[in-house]
Protein backbone atom coordinates (compact mmCIF):
# COMPACT_ATOMS: atom_id res chain seq x y z
CA UNK A 1 0.00 0.00 0.00
CA UNK A 2 0.97 3.79 -0.89
CA UNK A 3 0.13 6.31 1.38
CA UNK A 4 0.75 9.82 0.75
CA UNK A 5 -0.08 12.75 1.74
CA UNK A 6 -2.25 15.38 -1.06
CA UNK A 7 -3.54 18.57 -1.68
CA UNK A 8 -6.68 18.96 -4.08
CA UNK A 9 -9.02 21.64 -3.79
CA UNK A 10 -6.93 23.56 -1.09
CA UNK A 11 -7.12 21.28 1.57
CA UNK A 12 -4.43 18.44 2.75
CA UNK A 13 -5.30 15.43 2.95
CA UNK A 14 -4.48 11.60 3.25
CA UNK A 15 -4.96 9.14 0.36
CA UNK A 16 -4.20 5.80 -0.90
CA UNK A 17 -2.50 5.55 -4.16
CA UNK A 18 -3.49 3.47 -6.54
CA UNK A 19 -2.00 3.12 -9.97
CA UNK A 20 -2.26 6.93 -11.47
CA UNK A 21 -4.78 7.79 -9.17
CA UNK A 22 -5.33 8.56 -5.49
CA UNK A 23 -8.26 7.46 -3.02
CA UNK A 24 -9.28 10.25 -0.43
CA UNK A 25 -8.98 8.89 3.10
CA UNK A 26 -11.06 11.81 4.24
CA UNK A 27 -13.82 10.81 2.21
CA UNK A 28 -13.92 7.26 2.04
CA UNK A 29 -12.82 6.64 5.77
CA UNK A 30 -13.85 10.13 7.55
CA UNK A 31 -13.06 8.39 11.11
CA UNK A 32 -9.37 7.59 10.65
CA UNK A 33 -6.98 9.95 11.62
CA UNK A 34 -6.08 13.02 9.39
CA UNK A 35 -2.68 13.41 10.38
CA UNK A 36 -0.26 10.97 9.24
CA UNK A 37 1.81 10.08 12.68
CA UNK A 38 -1.69 10.27 13.85
CA UNK A 39 -3.05 7.29 11.71
CA UNK A 40 0.09 5.33 11.61
CA UNK A 41 -0.05 5.37 15.73
CA UNK A 42 -3.34 4.01 15.27
CA UNK A 43 -1.64 1.10 14.29
CA UNK A 44 -2.86 -1.89 12.21
CA UNK A 45 -6.18 -1.87 12.06
CA UNK A 46 -6.03 1.66 11.17
CA UNK A 47 -4.35 1.06 8.21
CA UNK A 48 -6.15 -2.33 7.12
CA UNK A 49 -9.32 0.13 7.66
CA UNK A 50 -7.10 2.52 5.33
CA UNK A 51 -6.71 -0.63 3.01
CA UNK A 52 -10.21 -1.43 2.81
CA UNK A 53 -10.71 1.87 1.86
CA UNK A 54 -8.33 2.16 -0.64
CA UNK A 55 -10.51 -0.45 -2.47
CA UNK A 56 -13.33 1.98 -2.77
CA UNK A 57 -14.65 5.05 -3.57
CA UNK A 58 -14.08 7.79 -6.71
CA UNK A 59 -10.06 7.80 -7.14
CA UNK A 60 -8.99 11.27 -7.71
CA UNK A 61 -6.32 10.92 -10.92
CA UNK A 62 -2.61 11.91 -9.72
CA UNK A 63 -2.25 14.53 -12.21
CA UNK A 64 -4.84 16.66 -10.20
CA UNK A 65 -3.28 16.84 -7.27
CA UNK A 66 0.21 17.69 -5.08
CA UNK A 67 1.94 15.44 -3.49
CA UNK A 68 3.43 16.62 -0.12
CA UNK A 69 6.11 15.56 2.20
CA UNK A 70 4.13 12.07 3.52
CA UNK A 71 5.33 13.12 7.39
CA UNK A 72 5.94 17.15 7.38
CA UNK A 73 6.73 17.28 10.94
CA UNK A 74 8.26 14.29 11.92
CA UNK A 75 9.70 14.41 15.68
CA UNK A 76 12.98 13.42 14.44
CA UNK A 77 14.87 13.13 11.46
CA UNK A 78 18.01 11.21 11.62
CA UNK A 79 20.40 9.96 9.12
CA UNK A 80 23.36 8.13 8.90
CA UNK A 81 27.05 9.31 7.32
CA UNK A 82 29.13 6.52 5.65
CA UNK A 83 27.13 3.85 5.36
CA UNK A 84 27.97 2.50 1.68
CA UNK A 85 31.89 1.44 1.02
CA UNK A 86 32.37 3.16 -2.05
CA UNK A 87 31.10 6.22 -0.56
CA UNK A 88 33.87 5.44 2.39
CA UNK A 89 36.10 5.03 -0.25
CA UNK A 90 35.18 8.59 -2.27
CA UNK A 91 35.25 10.71 1.22
CA UNK A 92 38.77 9.07 1.87
CA UNK A 93 37.35 7.70 5.16
CA UNK A 94 37.79 4.82 7.31
CA UNK A 95 35.00 2.23 7.42
CA UNK A 96 33.20 3.08 10.53
CA UNK A 97 32.71 0.11 13.44
CA UNK A 98 29.98 1.88 14.75
CA UNK A 99 26.93 3.59 12.79
CA UNK A 100 27.27 7.84 12.78
CA UNK A 101 23.96 9.07 13.06
CA UNK A 102 23.78 12.82 13.14
CA UNK A 103 20.50 14.66 13.34
CA UNK A 104 18.52 16.88 10.01
CA UNK A 105 16.33 19.27 12.20
CA UNK A 106 13.00 17.98 10.98
CA UNK A 107 12.04 22.24 10.06
CA UNK A 108 14.35 21.11 6.79
CA UNK A 109 11.25 18.68 5.47
CA UNK A 110 9.73 19.79 2.15
CA UNK A 111 7.80 17.70 -0.14
CA UNK A 112 8.88 15.48 -2.73
CA UNK A 113 8.34 18.00 -5.94
CA UNK A 114 9.15 21.12 -3.69
CA UNK A 115 12.14 23.36 -4.85
CA UNK A 116 15.39 23.48 -2.59
CA UNK A 117 16.90 26.43 -1.90
CA UNK A 118 20.78 27.57 -2.50
CA UNK A 119 21.62 29.15 0.66
CA UNK A 120 22.49 32.61 0.63
CA UNK A 121 25.50 31.49 2.32
CA UNK A 122 26.87 29.00 0.84
CA UNK A 123 27.66 27.76 -2.68
CA UNK A 124 28.77 23.68 -1.45
CA UNK A 125 25.23 22.56 -2.09
CA UNK A 126 25.14 18.99 -3.29
CA UNK A 127 22.87 15.87 -3.02
CA UNK A 128 22.58 12.63 -1.36
CA UNK A 129 19.98 10.09 -2.73
CA UNK A 130 19.04 7.66 -0.01
CA UNK A 131 16.53 5.11 0.98
CA UNK A 132 14.56 6.12 4.38
CA UNK A 133 12.06 4.27 6.69
CA UNK A 134 9.52 5.67 8.96
CA UNK A 135 8.79 3.78 12.39
CA UNK A 136 4.95 2.46 12.62
CA UNK A 137 5.10 2.08 16.25
CA UNK A 138 6.79 3.30 19.83
CA UNK A 139 9.61 0.87 20.34
CA UNK A 140 12.67 0.47 22.77
CA UNK A 141 15.13 -2.24 22.90
CA UNK A 142 14.57 -3.67 19.58
CA UNK A 143 16.25 -6.99 18.16
CA UNK A 144 17.69 -6.71 14.67
CA UNK A 145 15.28 -9.77 14.26
CA UNK A 146 12.20 -7.93 14.98
CA UNK A 147 12.96 -4.57 13.71
CA UNK A 148 11.24 -4.97 10.66
CA UNK A 149 7.89 -5.37 13.00
CA UNK A 150 8.15 -1.22 13.79
CA UNK A 151 8.77 -0.03 9.96
CA UNK A 152 5.46 1.92 8.93
CA UNK A 153 6.95 2.27 5.58
CA UNK A 154 9.73 3.28 3.44
CA UNK A 155 10.04 6.31 1.12
CA UNK A 156 12.98 8.52 -0.67
CA UNK A 157 14.87 10.76 0.68
CA UNK A 158 17.49 13.39 -0.56
CA UNK A 159 19.50 14.47 2.46
CA UNK A 160 20.40 17.57 0.71
CA UNK A 161 24.12 18.84 2.30
CA UNK A 162 25.91 22.29 2.11
CA UNK A 163 29.23 20.80 2.56
CA UNK A 164 31.17 23.61 4.21
CA UNK A 165 28.91 24.13 6.95
CA UNK A 166 28.88 20.40 7.36
CA UNK A 167 32.88 20.21 7.47
CA UNK A 168 32.53 23.46 10.36
CA UNK A 169 31.49 21.07 12.72
CA UNK A 170 31.43 17.04 13.66
CA UNK A 171 28.12 17.00 14.36
CA UNK A 172 27.02 18.00 11.02
CA UNK A 173 23.81 19.04 12.26
CA UNK A 174 23.97 22.94 10.63
CA UNK A 175 25.08 21.32 7.31
CA UNK A 176 22.68 19.32 7.41
CA UNK A 177 19.75 21.13 8.26
CA UNK A 178 19.29 24.40 5.95
CA UNK A 179 15.42 25.24 5.19
CA UNK A 180 14.04 22.73 1.84
CA UNK A 181 17.09 20.47 3.02
CA UNK A 182 15.17 17.52 3.41
CA UNK A 183 12.54 16.28 0.18
CA UNK A 184 10.55 13.52 1.47
CA UNK A 185 8.37 10.90 -0.12
CA UNK A 186 7.01 10.80 -3.23
CA UNK A 187 4.96 8.13 -0.72
CA UNK A 188 5.33 5.97 2.29
CA UNK A 189 5.05 2.72 1.21
CA UNK A 190 4.27 0.12 3.64
CA UNK A 191 6.81 -3.32 3.81
CA UNK A 192 4.41 -5.76 2.26
CA UNK A 193 5.10 -3.75 -1.15
CA UNK A 194 8.08 -2.48 -0.62
CA UNK A 195 9.54 -6.11 -0.31
CA UNK A 196 13.26 -6.86 0.83
CA UNK A 197 14.17 -3.26 1.67
CA UNK A 198 17.60 -4.27 1.24
CA UNK A 199 17.59 -5.40 -2.72
CA UNK A 200 16.51 -1.79 -4.07
CA UNK A 201 18.36 -0.38 -7.30
CA UNK A 202 18.70 3.65 -6.53
CA UNK A 203 19.47 6.14 -8.78
CA UNK A 204 20.03 10.19 -8.53
CA UNK A 205 20.45 12.45 -11.47
CA UNK A 206 21.12 15.98 -11.86
CA UNK A 207 19.38 17.43 -15.10
CA UNK A 208 19.12 14.04 -16.39
CA UNK A 209 23.00 12.51 -15.80
CA UNK A 210 23.26 9.83 -13.70
CA UNK A 211 25.41 10.56 -10.77
CA UNK A 212 24.53 8.16 -7.84
CA UNK A 213 23.36 4.50 -8.62
CA UNK A 214 23.77 1.26 -6.50
CA UNK A 215 21.61 -1.04 -4.20
CA UNK A 216 20.44 -0.82 -1.06
CA UNK A 217 21.77 -4.66 -0.53
CA UNK A 218 25.39 -2.77 -0.28
CA UNK A 219 24.55 -1.17 3.30
CA UNK A 220 26.86 -1.50 6.00
CA UNK A 221 24.18 -1.13 8.86
CA UNK A 222 21.12 -2.31 7.31
CA UNK A 223 17.99 -1.01 8.07
CA UNK A 224 17.58 -3.94 10.94
CA UNK A 225 20.74 -2.71 12.37
CA UNK A 226 20.40 0.66 12.67
CA UNK A 227 16.68 0.42 14.36
CA UNK A 228 18.32 -2.20 16.92
CA UNK A 229 21.22 0.38 17.72
CA UNK A 230 18.48 3.53 17.99
CA UNK A 231 16.31 1.63 20.36
CA UNK A 232 18.94 0.70 22.69
CA UNK A 233 19.51 4.50 23.33
CA UNK A 234 16.32 6.32 23.36
CA UNK A 235 12.35 5.41 22.49
CA UNK A 236 11.32 5.07 18.72
CA UNK A 237 7.75 6.69 17.76
CA UNK A 238 5.29 6.95 14.86
CA UNK A 239 6.75 9.15 12.48
CA UNK A 240 10.42 9.39 13.08
CA UNK A 241 12.69 9.39 9.98
CA UNK A 242 15.48 7.49 9.49
CA UNK A 243 17.42 7.93 6.12
CA UNK A 244 19.99 5.29 5.95
CA UNK A 245 22.90 6.96 3.89
CA UNK A 246 24.12 7.73 0.53
CA UNK A 247 26.33 5.74 -1.95
CA UNK A 248 28.93 7.22 -3.78
CA UNK A 249 29.14 9.54 -6.66
CA UNK A 250 28.12 12.73 -4.27
CA UNK A 251 29.23 16.35 -6.55
CA UNK A 252 31.76 16.92 -3.15
CA UNK A 253 33.46 13.95 -3.87
CA UNK A 254 34.05 14.44 -7.65
CA UNK A 255 37.75 16.29 -8.98
CA UNK A 256 36.71 18.97 -9.11
CA UNK A 257 33.08 19.40 -7.18
CA UNK A 258 30.36 19.59 -9.06
CA UNK A 259 27.96 21.03 -6.84
CA UNK A 260 24.21 22.29 -7.59
CA UNK A 261 23.29 25.67 -8.99
CA UNK A 262 20.54 27.17 -9.68
CA UNK A 263 17.62 25.47 -11.57
CA UNK A 264 19.64 22.43 -11.27
CA UNK A 265 17.12 19.47 -10.85
CA UNK A 266 18.17 16.55 -9.24
CA UNK A 267 15.96 13.85 -9.03
CA UNK A 268 16.33 10.38 -6.89
CA UNK A 269 14.54 7.21 -7.70
CA UNK A 270 14.34 4.19 -5.57
CA UNK A 271 13.20 0.44 -7.71
CA UNK A 272 9.62 -0.08 -5.58
CA UNK A 273 9.10 3.12 -3.85
CA UNK A 274 8.84 6.00 -6.92
CA UNK A 275 11.15 9.01 -7.41
CA UNK A 276 11.44 12.27 -6.14
CA UNK A 277 12.53 15.58 -8.11
CA UNK A 278 13.61 18.70 -6.91
CA UNK A 279 14.80 21.94 -8.80
CA UNK A 280 17.33 24.34 -7.12
CA UNK A 281 16.62 27.74 -6.73
CA UNK A 282 18.14 30.94 -4.76
CA UNK A 283 17.25 31.19 -1.35
CA UNK A 284 14.37 33.28 -1.61
CA UNK A 285 13.69 36.58 0.20
CA UNK A 286 12.18 35.94 3.60
CA UNK A 287 9.60 38.12 5.32
CA UNK A 288 11.16 36.71 8.84
CA UNK A 289 14.36 37.97 8.16
CA UNK A 290 16.34 40.63 10.04
ZN1 LIG B 1 23.16 11.28 3.86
Amino acid sequence: MKIARFTHAASTRIGIVLGDSIVDLAVQAPELPRDMIALLAAGAPALERARQAGGSGRPIPLAEVRLEAPVPHPQEFLAIGLNYADHIAESKARPPEFPVFFNKQTTCVTGPYDPIHLPRVSKALDYEGELGFVIGRRCRHVPRDRAHEVIAGFLIVNDVSVRDWQMRAPTHTLGKSFDTHGPIGPWLVTPDEAGDPHSLELRTFVNGELRQHSNTRNLVFDCYAQIETLSKVFTLTPGMVISTGTPSGVGAAMNPPRFLKTGDIVRVEVERIGHIENRVIDEPADSSAI
